[in-house]
This record gives C-alpha cells, sequence and structure tokens, in this order.
C-alpha cells in the first residue's frame, strides 16, 4: 500500500488511524456481527456512537450547554438557505461580509429569502484582504451578521473574531472548523461541511444557540427547520450514520492528538513553513495580506504559469497530489488540513524549493 499527500481542498485527506480503524471495524463494530452501515440509526449501537461523537465535539470545541449540536445532510450549501429560514425571526434583513466565492454564495443563497445588507466587501481587491471592523456599515436592526472566517478557494482568513454586539454572529466555518480553538459563545450559529477537517462528505455539523431556534419562517421545509431537526436529535429522518461515526472517530483522534490548542499550533508551524516558502522563492507568489493567510488553503502561483502542468506532474511523482488551484483562479492551491501530516508540508517545501531552483 502507498497513500500520498493529497492537497485536495475537500473531500480531503483523512487521519490515517481513523482510516484503519474504520477498516478493522468494517465487518465487525465491536463484537455487533454487523458493519455500522447496517445498523438502525434508532438501535442502542449507533445511538452510542452518535452520543459519544456529539460529546467529544463538546468537549473539543466546549460548546456550551444551551447550544445544540446537530449532524445533519445537504451540506454547507444547504445553511445558507437554512440560516435565514430559521434566524430573521420577524425581520426583513441580514448583514452580510463578502471576503469571496464562498461568502458570495451565502449572499446570494440569503438575497432569495431576505434583504440582504453587505455591509462588507473585499471583493476591490479580488478577495486578497479583510477589511477591518471599523469599516463595516452594519445595520442596528439586522437579524444576523453572516461572515465566511476561512475563504477556501482564496484562501483569506479571519484571524480575529467579529464584535457584532447583541446581533447573533454566524459563520461558515466550513474549512476551518477544529483547526484551533474558538469561542462557541461569541456565535448565534457555526456551521460546517464534514469533508475538510471532520470526516466524510454528506455530513454538515450545525450549532446553533438555543434561543435562535423556533422562529422559522413559515413555509420553511420540515426538515430546514432547526428546532425540528433538534428537537429529533438530528434523527427526524435517517440520518448520514456511516459519515457520523467517522467524524466521532476523528473527534476521538483529536482529543489523542492533545485537543484544539495542540492543532492550532501544529496548523501554524504548517502554515508558517509553507509561506516562507513562498515569500522567500522569488519564484512562487501568494497575493493574501499577511496578516489575513489562510492556515487551511493556501494558493500560489508560479513565476511562469506555463509551467503549471510540468509542476504537477513532477509533483505527482514524488506523492503530492491534488495541487491545482480552483478552475476560478488556476494556479495552486495547498490545502492543509489537520490530517496532512506535517511531513506532508515538508516534503511539498523541498519539492517547491527544487523545482525554483531548476525553473527560476
Ligand atoms: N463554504 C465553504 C467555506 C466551503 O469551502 C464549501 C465547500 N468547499 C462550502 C461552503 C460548500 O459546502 P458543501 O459542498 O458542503 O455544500
Amino acid at each position: 500500500m502507498s497513500r500520498i499527500y493529497n492537497f485536495s481542498a475537500g473531500p480531503a485527506m483523512l487521519p490515517e488511524e481513523v482510516l484503519q480503524q474504520a477498516r478493522e471495524e468494517m465487518l465487525d463494530w465491536q463484537g455487533s456481527g454487523m458493519s455500522v452501515m447496517e445498523m438502525s440509526h434508532r438501535g442502542k449501537e449507533f445511538l452510542s456512537i452518535a452520543a459519544q461523537a456529539e460529546a467529544d465535539l463538546r468537549e473539543l470545541l466546549a460548546v456550551p450547554a444551551n447550544y445544540k449540536v446537530m449532524f445533519l445532510q445537504g451540506g454547507a450549501s444547504s445553511q445558507f438557505a437554512m440560516v435565514p429560514l430559521n434566524l430573521l425571526r420577524g425581520k426583513s434583513g441580514a448583514d452580510y461580509i463578502n471576503t469571496g466565492m464562498w461568502s458570495k454564495k451565502a449572499i446570494a443563497e440569503g438575497k432569495r429569502y431576505c434583504n440582504v445588507n453587505v455591509a462588507a466587501s473585499s471583493e476591490d481587491s479580488k478577495f486578497t484582504t479583510i477589511p477591518a471592523q471599523a469599516q463595516w456599515q452594519l445595520k442596528a436592526d439586522a437579524a444576523y451578521v453572516h461572515y465566511t472566517p476561512n475563504e477556501t478557494i482564496g484562501g483569506v482568513e479571519f484571524h480575529w473574531v467579529p464584535d457584532t454586539g447583541e446581533v447573533p454572529l454566524v459563520a461558515d466555518m466550513s474549512s476551518t472548523l477544529f483547526s484551533r480553538p474558538v469561542d462557541v459563545t461569541k456565535f448565534g450559529v457555526i456551521y460546517a461541511g464534514a469533508q475538510k477537517n471532520i470526516g466524510p462528505a454528506g455530513l454538515t455539523v450545525v450549532i446553533v444557540r438555543e434561543d435562535l431556534m423556533g422562529e422559522s419562517q413559515s413555509g420553511t421545509p420540515t426538515m430546514f427547520d432547526y428546532k425540528t431537526q433538534a428537537d429529533a436529535e438530528s434523527m427526524y429522518n435517517t440520518p448520514p450514520t456511516y459519515a457520523w461515526y467517522l467524524a466521532g472517530l476523528v473527534f476521538q483522534w483529536l482529543k489523542r492528538k492533545g485537543g484544539l490548542q495542540a492543532m492550532a499550533e501544529i496548523n501554524k508551524r504548517k502554515a508558517d513553513k509553507l509561506y516562507a516558502t513562498i515569500d522567500g522563492s522569488g519564484y512562487y507568489r501568494n497575493p493574501v495580506d499577511k496578516d489575513c493567510r489562510s492556515w487551511m488553503n493556501v494558493p500560489f502561483t508560479l513565476a511562469d504559469a506555463n509551467l503549471d502542468k510540468t509542476f504537477l506532474a513532477e509533483a505527482a511523482e514524488v506523492g503530492l497530489k491534488t495541487l491545482s488551484g480552483h478552475r476560478s483562479v488556476g494556479g495552486m492551491r495547498a490545502s492543509i488540513y489537520n490530517a496532512m501530516p506535517e511531513a506532508g508540508v515538508d516534503t511539498l517545501v523541498d519539492f517547491m524549493q527544487d523545482f525554483a531552483r531548476r525553473n527560476g
């Protein structure tokens, strides 16, 4: 068996230990005689798996008791609709911060349900920066403020949490949740598609402050109502059981690794190494302002774009795969989530330095 270093933005690498454990438990989960995939979601075996995953998630993120944690389907993209459907609560508008392609998708969907006020945008700078909060034009009567703490495509990350006072803060943390500690008390809603730092695709983690539930807009599909899902403990219908189980294994792996503070230190070190290589090369370039560069997604371009294909082919030969940039921006992108070993980043750095020497 040979495993590659997979720099995909998602679905992304999973920790090898987790995959090994899943393999060992595949045919017979803990003496039950069944695979987790074959279990009733209402049976005691799966209920214990689900409860353990939630308990571990709550411990890792220090989720306070007045927040519900849900394991849903539909991806982060469904949350673009669920947020306005549930959080408007009689108000007509919401504030959105536009820092990249994923913000724009959330804004476009939000516009189908309410008056969207784009309170700040970095589109003029081609999404290479984050507007300081002092420049935001927030509305006092906004139902919520939505932002994207990490833009997976542009590689732009907030290293601070906005202060929105009494107005609930909503965060699409798809590509940053579990990469570092986060103060959940500052948020009304946090959501994330699982396929980056959590587990396989098909699962969406949603954390909602309890008092924000129960006033969904009329006409909201039952499945899209946070209260329905919370009251049913994410089992209003059949949940994505296997993805939930694997997420649970990832949470246990995170705990064994020392939790999110330990992950933050490793993630910062990995990102620093890669940015230092880019900045010090005179050959590679990352356009993002230094104080808002992502720890998770590192886009970069080569001095000569004609060599992109050669770069990708030679990288693949040494086991470094899925490095091409998003189709909308081109160039390269290295996604270095929790499960990317530091040795993977070291191998990439060595390869990049060698490639620049040979072609610069
Ligand atoms: N938001 C962000 C920040 C993302 O990176 C992605 C997926 N790449 C999405 C939303 C969409 O997630 P999903 O495919 O789970 O709907």
